[in-house]
């Protein structure tokens, strides 16, 4: 029997509440699939840092390191700043494995009520690939003379060469193994003229390795409109860190919920484990009352059994999603139902190990 050992780091708020679901999954679909997980859980976030100082150790990494991929949560606590909390935990693991590939898979998933009336669910049907280690999330920066009227900082938006070789490449090679080969290059380069320049200039480069992918380069305040007014005109979409940041949130709300979206920190190169993890935060507003949607936490564990090249249980667990989103008395509140978190859950597992 095949085994993998999965990490799971379940954070602050309904983190706690959806990674717990999205381990039953995977074991569910193990069950069925003749595949055995071996889960080590990891207690980092806001409790840990009130008793220790820090969201998670000093070798925290290298705890991680022996393990086949990650599930995460959410890193936000209300009582931390919010900076801390990101760059103690889910920065720290995403730049020490060098997951440099953040992907957003978004579709609207059978009866989904979502807001773009005229667009039918084949019109949206995106993947949005974010670069992930540098660009404006550099951490570049300083700040001076704090508490004077001379006080002044920056963030630097820092992108390497090599970076933006890297993601380009990547996101042209998703597009290529995707029906449609089309790419969308999002751009600033009108307004910012050093790193966005190179940025296009490196996207026709590394265009010419992939010369069966149709695409277009785009400025990020033109494609929220375009997202709206010809979402079928995209299909897979490369932005900086920022942008994509921001172009994603979108995207999820555009298909329905923040509380289905997943994605993936991916290393590409494998010399790491990736990690996977819902989009939504830590929503301190809804915790402990089972009214979280377990659903982007189910999709993320699509996104990290396609990353294990596990796709016959990938695809049992995606049927499962969409047999659950279709009906509506398996809502959740987040999409004005009433289910909980613990009926979401079971249907799913339910339909995972009987066969879909
Ligand atoms: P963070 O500070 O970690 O980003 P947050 O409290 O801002 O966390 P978000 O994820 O940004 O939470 O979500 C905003 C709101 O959307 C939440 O307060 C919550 O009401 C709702 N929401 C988010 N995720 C879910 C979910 N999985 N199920 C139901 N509602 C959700
Ligand atoms: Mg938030």
């Amino acid at each position: 029997m095949k085994t993998y050992k999965i990490a799971t780091i379940p954070g602050d708020g309904i983190g706690k509440e959806v990674v717990p679901a999205g381990q039953q999954v995977l074991e569910a679909v193990g069950a069925g699939s003749g595949l055995r997980f071996e889960f080590q859980n990891f207690d980092w976030g806001g409790d840990y840092f009130r008793e220790h100082g820090v969201m998670m150790p000093d070798d925290g990494l290298d705890a991680l390191r022996e393990h086949d991929a990650i599930l995460f949560g959410s890193a936000g606590d209300p009582h931390i700043p919010d900076h801390v909390t990101l760059w103690g935990l889910r920065l720290k693991i995403c730049q020490g494995f060098d997951q440099y590939a953040n992907v957003r898979p978004t579709r609207i998933l059978p009866g989904i009520d979502a807001p773009l009336k005229r667009c039918g669910p084949d019109d949206l049907n995106w993947v949005i690939v974010r670069e992930n280690s540098e660009g404006e999330y550099s951490g570049v920066g300083g700040r001076v003379h704090q508490g004077h009227p001379i006080e002044a900082a920056t963030d630097v938006s820092m992108m390497t060469r090599a970076g933006v070789e890297r993601i380009m490449r990547f996101a042209f090679r998703l597009a290529q193994s995707r029906p449609r080969k089309l790419l969308t290059v999002i751009t600033k380069s009108n307004a910012q003229r050093h790193a966005m320049v190179m940025w296009d200039e490196i996207a026709v480069q590394i265009s010419r390795e992939f010369p069966d992918v149709t695409w277009d380069k785009e400025l990020v305040d033109a494609s929220t409109a375009r997202m709206i007014n010809r979402p079928a005109s995209l299909d897979t979409i490369v932005a900086t860190n920022l942008h994509a940041d921001i172009l994603s949130d979108l995207a999820a709300a555009l298909a329905g919920s923040l509380g289905i979206a997943p994605t993936g920190n991916i290393d590409p190169e494998r010399r790491y484990p990736s990690m996977f993890e819902p989009i939504h935060g830590s929503a301190f507003d809804i915790m402990g009352q089972g009214l979280a949607n377990p659903v982007g936490t189910f999709w993320s564990v699509v996104m990290l059994l396609e990353h294990l090249g596990e796709n016959e249980a990938a695809g049992r667990v995606m049927q499962a999603i969409e047999k659950v989103t279709a009906d509506t008395s398996l809502h959740t509140r987040d999409l004005g139902g009433t289910a909980t978190t613990a009926d979401v859950t079971r249907a799913v597992c339910a339909l995972v190990s009987g066969g879909v």
